[in-house]
This record gives C-alpha cells, structure tokens and sequence, in this order.
C-alpha cells in the first residue's frame, strides 16, 4: 500500500492537525528518519502552507491542537510541539505544551528544526528588503556610511564581500571596506 493509502486509512480521510476532509496530501515531518508511516503525516494545504511558512501562520488556525496534540501517532504530536512552540507568545499555545508529553529521542526530533529556541538565540540578520543575511553573503551599502573612529566614508554602492554577523546584535554586521574591517548596520545595505 502507499504511504498516502496507508495515512488516510490512519487518519479517516481527514486532516490529521485540523480535521479538515479536502486537499489533503502526506507531508513528511522533517529530518525523516526512514521515510515511511512513522514520518508522515496527512495534512491539508492550509495546515501545510502554515507550518511551511511562518509568516503566514494564523494562530487562530491551530486551536485545533487542542484536540490534535493527543495524537497517538508521534509524527503528529511532533508538528503540534513544533507548532505550539511557534505561536507560544500568544500565551494559549504555551499551556498546552506544558501538557504535552514527548518521549526524550522524540523531542529532540521535535527540537531539530529549531523551532521554539528562545528569539534571543536566533539572531536573524536581514537586509534593507527583509532578506536574510548569512555570513559570507555579500552586501552593497545603499547609503553612504561614516566609519565610526575615522574619516572615512564608505560609499553608497560599494560591494562588501563575505560579510561576518554580529552574534550578540541582528542590526550589525562586518565586512572589509577599502580593506579595513567596518561595522555596518544592516538596514543600509541589501544583499547581492
Ligand atoms: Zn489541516
């Protein structure tokens, strides 16, 4: 039997997250450990939109992990504990995670998309567009910049290559300029 055969006999033909009957398609709960049942659940699109994409996430949504998160099947109890810490400042979440119950191997698979870590360690650095920065992108200022404790002033369209980031600070980042190593704020440049 296939694996989509097999969840919707698992799951009655319904969303195993919101219960919804229509669009419904497997999703595999990543890292996979070996791609079969035990990793995949049956989600609709809204539900897998969501979880996809975090900025589309409606927290409203997932008042239905009221009932869900008691899944006896752990790839689902996996995607609830993801998504509970996800919305866990809307307060709401935050009490049903406590109630919830995962076995030690299995939250540390819950854990492994980084999902619910404190924002404080996940230091996100974005451009002047919204775009994520990594170390070692390169960047071109948008603005001229005074360097701070110099003269000098880096120039509006100067190209600044494998950038480093500010692990303490998400506006900053650093790079070499006419071969100095400045600091620059991120909202004044955009990534290339
Ligand atoms: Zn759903």
């Amino acid at each position: 039997m296939s694996i989509e055969r097999e969840l919707k006999k698992r799951s009655q033909n319904k969303c195993e997250l919101c219960s919804n009957e229509e669009n419904l398609s497997p999703y595999q709960v990543l890292p996979a450990k070996n791609s079969d049942l035990q990793d995949n659940i049956l989600a609709c699109s809204t539900c897998i939109t969501q979880i996809e994409d975090p900025e589309q996430t409606e927290p409203n949504h997932w008042r239905c992990l009221n009932d869900s998160m008691w899944s006896e099947h752990i790839p689902v109890q996996i995607i609830a504990w993801r998504m509970l810490s996800r919305l866990r400042s809307e307060g709401w979440p935050e009490d049903l995670l406590d109630m919830m119950y995962l076995e030690e191997d299995n939250l540390e698979w819950a854990k492994a998309t980084g999902e619910g870590e404190d924002p404080e360690d996940k230091i996100v650095h974005r451009d002047s567009n919204g775009v994520i920065i990594n170390a070692g992108d390169s960047v071109v200022l948008i603005k001229d910049l005074p360097v701070k404790g110099s003269s000098m002033v880096a120039k509006r369209g100067t190209a600044v290559r494998r950038v480093s980031l500010d692990h303490e600070n998400a506006e900053y980042i650093e790079g070499k300029v006419d071969g100095q190593q400045i600091v620059i704020i991120t909202k004044y440049v955009k990534k290339i």
